[in-house]
């Protein structure tokens, strides 16, 4: 799909190179991993979804709208790339989910995972907290060569490209685009 016919809507004339995964791809996908997950879990798991911020924001909405289960929401934010295209391998922890994940089933819920360093700082700091289980979900995958935590569902396996769109930002903008595209 040319992303020409969005220009002078959500892109206000910005240019994208290309729509990566369209809507309906994206609406699909989102449906089948909502059911694989509503199918790996049971009520008594007590589900504890747990949605880093800001980046999956749009995700995790309509993937918690597709699991068919009890489940609460809660949030975690770590500091980001900012204005750079590249991580620092730094990350910090901005806000903790304020939820017990004691004895819980914890999902956490990324856009997209790279290098994979955002996973491995959250990861053992989540672990720390005594969840029953903890599980990713990732709405892209860049790499998957060698990786200590990888993410246990995967949306799509994703380009080696910039991408924004469906809450992945550059810069704060684009996070409204309801497809995925790239810079
Ligand atoms: P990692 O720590 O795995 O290298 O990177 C994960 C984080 O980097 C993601 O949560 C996301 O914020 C950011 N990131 C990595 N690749 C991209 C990309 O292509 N587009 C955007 N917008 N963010 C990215
Ligand atoms: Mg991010």
């Amino acid at each position: 799909m040319s992303p020409s016919r969005f220009d002078q809507g959500q892109l206000g004339g910005r240019a994208v190179r290309r729509v990566v995964f369209t809507e309906a791809e994206v609406q699909e996908r989102v449906h089948e991993l909502g059911a694989e997950i509503s199918d790996a879990y049971t009520r008594d798991d007590r589900l504890l979804v747990i949605g880093l911020l800001k980046g999956s924001f749009v995700f995790l909405a309509d993937l918690v709208r597709r699991i068919a289960l009890p489940l609460h929401v809660d949030f975690l934010v770590a500091s980001s790339y900012g204005k750079a295209k590249v991580t620092s391998g730094d990350v910090r922890l901005l806000y903790d989910p304020a939820s017990s994940l004691q004895g819980r089933a914890v999902l956490l819920v990324e856009d997209i995972v790279d290098s994979g360093t955002t996973l491995r700082k959250l990861l053992p700091r989540l672990e720390a907290r005594g969840p029953a289980s903890l599980e990713v979900c990732a709405l892209l995958h860049k790499r998957t060569d060698g990786e200590e935590h990888a993410p246990r569902w995967v949306g799509f396996d994703a380009p080696n490209e910039f991408l924004v769109g469906y809450g992945l930002d550059h810069a704060e903008d684009f996070r409204h685009l309801p497809y995925i595209a790239s810079l």
